[in-house]
């Protein structure tokens, strides 16, 4: 599994796809795309779609290749730094009535127009009000949150929905060494759909080593007497508490769907919801700077009541 695969999946393909066949190419296209490890990338593949010459991004014919190398003239890509610049915005109104130097159209890339500051975002409505004919705005964002609304309206807006799990397991399995069976499963877990997540714990060892160590916990914590062992592991990650907690959390929560689906979870659905409880608990004391040790304890004794309370 690659990308130009997860991208075949897309929204943004399937949409594409669609008004070139029925040759109603809009002028400007907003793909919402909240995963970082995909938004860049789902932008240039839908550049590489459009001027494609089988329109499905083979990445052998000269337009893909050339854009993979980023050498088209007619193909802008913006910002040029980290965000989106008010005089980026002008010079992008200025050359936007320059035709095209030798495709039918001309692309303007724009990422992360949600992080460009209102001024930046307003220079530009002008060319998407009125875009010269053979002219292409696609804008990313990771969100709608910081698109003001006008540009928005002007779009056409994709929705792309997490990856599904299938996906994620088959890109992590494809592209990292060394992960088991149920650490692929925690990771996918953890990963929510999200392929950024699912590559920076697979390719990190300590954040590899504390999934397994909660697995741990969760499976194997029963008796008070085991509380200071496990303890001793997880104050490895007393300055990643809350990422500690997070995956506790998320890992309990799938454990609800397990035993729901009659697997053998080891936590019945009552303590899950304890559990949870305990660990916005937790959270609150980490979020006060209280001492790790005392949380993790905390957290520990709290599973094992819980444990026993809803046996
Ligand atoms: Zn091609």
């Amino acid at each position: 599994m690659d990308k130009i695969k997860i991208y075949h999946n897309s929204m943004t393909y399937s949409l594409l796809g669609k008004d070139l066949a029925t040759q109603s190419l809009a002028h400007a296209y907003l793909i919402i795309q909240p995963d970082d490890g995909l938004r860049a990338e789902y932008a240039r593949y839908f550049v590489m779609q459009l001027f494609c010459t089988k329109h499905n991004v083979c990445g052998e014919c000269d337009s893909c290749v050339r854009i993979e190398h980023n050498n088209l003239p007619d193909l802008k890509i913006y910002p040029k730094s980290d965000k989106l610049t008010v005089e980026e915005s002008r010079s992008i109104v200025g050359d936007n009535i320059v035709r095209p130097f030798e495709k039918d159209y001309k692309v303007y890339v724009i990422n992360d127009i949600d992080r460009a500051n209102p001024q930046s975002q307003n220079a530009l409505l002008k060319v998407l009000e009125e875009p010269a004919e053979s002219s292409i705005f696609l804008l990313t964002a990771s969100s709608e949150n910081g698109v003001l609304k006008t540009i928005e309206s002007r779009s056409k807006k994709i929705i792309e929905a997490p990856l599904s799990s299938g996906a994620i397991r088959q890109y992590v399995t494809d592209n990292h060494n060394d992960i088991s069976a149920e650490l692929l499963d925690n990771i996918t877990i953890i990963a929510g759909g999200r392929l950024d997540i699912a590559n920076k714990l697979a390719g990190n060892n300590k954040s590899k080593a504390m999934i397994e160590d909660v697995t741990n916990v969760i499976n194997n914590l029963s008796s008070s007497a085991q509380v200071l062992q496990y303890s001793a592991i997880l104050i490895k990650y007393k300055n990643d508490l809350e990422e500690m907690l997070d995956t506790f959390l998320q890992l309990y929560l799938a454990r609800m769907e397990d035993w729901a689906a009659g697997k053998d979870a080891k936590v019945n659905t009552a303590a899950v919801v304890m559990i949870s409880s305990l660990i916005t608990d937790c959270k609150a004391k980490n979020k006060f700077n209280c001492n790790p040790n005392g949380i993790i304890d905390h957290l520990l004794f709290g599973i094992l009541e819980a444990k026993y309370i809803c046996r």
